[in-house]
């Protein structure tokens, strides 16, 4: 198989070589185009806007830190980190670089805060309708009582993941006081595993890689009724919690003034394992801006199976493995060595393109990122740092623009403890 798409696809020689490219989407179609070819619509993501709404009364009790109730991460500029990219690739990028801060993200410090902590809301309010439980009279902090946790106590929640799902999926489920379980492969962290245990949540450990956690995972939670299984790789709620965040960001780049249209082209740098949170954010964004915001997933070197399932067409039932790649990346929340078949298709005509990144990359964009602007990610969340280098090299259209707003979308960072952080920045720690 290998030989023919070779040929076929002269890109993948390079990507096989495990070096840095750019791949850009023959497929990309206007967005009412594109709309025409899914099931997803504006109005499941209202949907999932009013729900998030519905609950903010109920986060701002348990979880101060989300003030108001409403996850959301700050938009930063980072002047900066633009001038140490373009000294570093000799490159001069035109237009402004954004940072989206979901590293600070309220509950869990990362992008899955968006789409995890969406889907066990929703389950949470499916069962109290169900029970009759609900009092539309009261507001949602009414989840904070005995009785809502009695039922859900009754309950069981189960997520396969490498790390960040695992987080934002178990302390929500455990604060609402389901029975959850989190299935994690053997690249996740210790310090996730532990953070989980003493909140309550039950780690089950794998000696395997993330498809092997997901698949032990999903067989468990199938052979019992009362288990609802968080499906990273086909679940339209997390997809639709994800896709939230761009009316959240149009009205964020309106308070600063930013313009979007056809003048003001907006390119967004998105990090993809699985593809769930890059691509509900992508749909998201399309659905918020149109043909003006050109979206890029960005993967590691050794893991990009979004890129190989795009390209090929072939999306789950192919793998980096296929093409001789070991999905072995200090990037821990992109190691997927298989991609999402629901996102690859859903996006293929709303995607610009992916790209991918060295590792060793990643680290020195960390540190960077440290240093001018004094910000912390993790590595997985450097990820999207070196696509205005590649779209400004690139021939896309408006690449050029001195107009364009280019964002990068920060994944996570703030949970890392502080001297795995330190190790990080040292390039210490692989
Ligand atoms: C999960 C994650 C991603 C990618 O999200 P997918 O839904 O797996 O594609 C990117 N960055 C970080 C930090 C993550 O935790």
């Amino acid at each position: 198989m290998q030989s023919e798409w070779l040929v076929k696809l002269p890109l993948l020689q390079s990507v096989i070589k495990k070096k840095e490219v750019l791949w850009c989407n023959p497929l990309v179609e206007p967005v009412a185009t594109g709309l025409s070819k899914t099931h997803l619509s504006k109005d499941d993501i209202t949907d999932a806007s009013d729900r998030l709404e519905r609950f903010a009364p109920y986060l701002a009790k348990v979880f101060p830190d989300t003030d108001t109730g409403i996850i959301e991460s700050p938009l930063t500029p980072i002047p900066m980190m633009k001038r140490e990219l373009e000294t570093t690739y000799a490159v001069n990028i035109p237009g402004r670089l954004l940072l989206k801060q979901d590293n600070a993200l309220p509950i869990s410090g990362s992008i899955k805060a968006r789409g995890g902590i969406y889907e066990v809301l929703k389950h949470a309010e499916t069962l109290a309708i169900d029970s009759q439980l609900l009092d539309n009279a009261k507001d949602y902090s009414q989840f904070d009582t005995p009785a809502f946790r009695e039922l859900f106590a009754m309950h069981k929640i189960a997520v396969g993941s490498t790390g960040n799902l695992g987080l934002s999926i178990g302390i929500m489920s455990a604060k609402l006081g389901f029975d959850v379980t989190v299935h994690m492969s053997a690249d996740a962290k210790q310090w996730k595993k532990d953070l989980l245990r003493s909140k309550g949540v039950h780690v089950v450990e794998y000696m395997d890689d993330y498809s092997k956690a997901v698949e032990e995972g999903r067989r468990q939670a199938e052979a019992d009724p009362s288990c609802h299984f968080v499906d990273d790789e086909n679940s339209t709620d997390l997809f639709m919690g994800y896709a939230v965040a761009g009316e959240r960001l149009a009205s964020q780049l309106k308070a600063q003034n930013i313009t979007v249209d056809e003048e003001h082209p907006l390119f967004v740098y998105l990090p993809c394992g699985v593809g769930g949170g890059p691509g509900g954010v992508a749909f998201g964004l399309k659905l918020a801006f149109g043909d003006h915001v050109h979206c890029l997933f960005a993967e590691p070197t050794h893991s990009p199976c979004m890129m190989i399932g795009m390209m090929t067409g072939l999306h789950d039932q192919v793998s980096v493995a296929s093409f001789g790649l070991d999905n072995k990346t200090a990037a821990d929340g992109l190691a997927v060595g298989t991609a999402s078949a629901f996102v690859g298709k859903t996006m293929e005509p709303f995607l610009t393109g992916c790209y991918t990144v060295e590792d060793q990359t990643l680290f020195m964009l960390l540190k960077k990122l440290a240093d001018s602007e004094g910000i912390w990610l993790e590595p997985s969340a450097l990820a999207g740092m070196i696509g205005p280098v590649q779209v400004t090299k690139s021939k896309l259209p408006l690449a050029d623009s001195k107009y364009a707003t280019h964002l990068v979308w920060g994944t996570g960072g703030n949970m890392v403890p502080e001297d795995e952080m330190k190790d990080y920045y040292n390039h210490t720690r692989k």
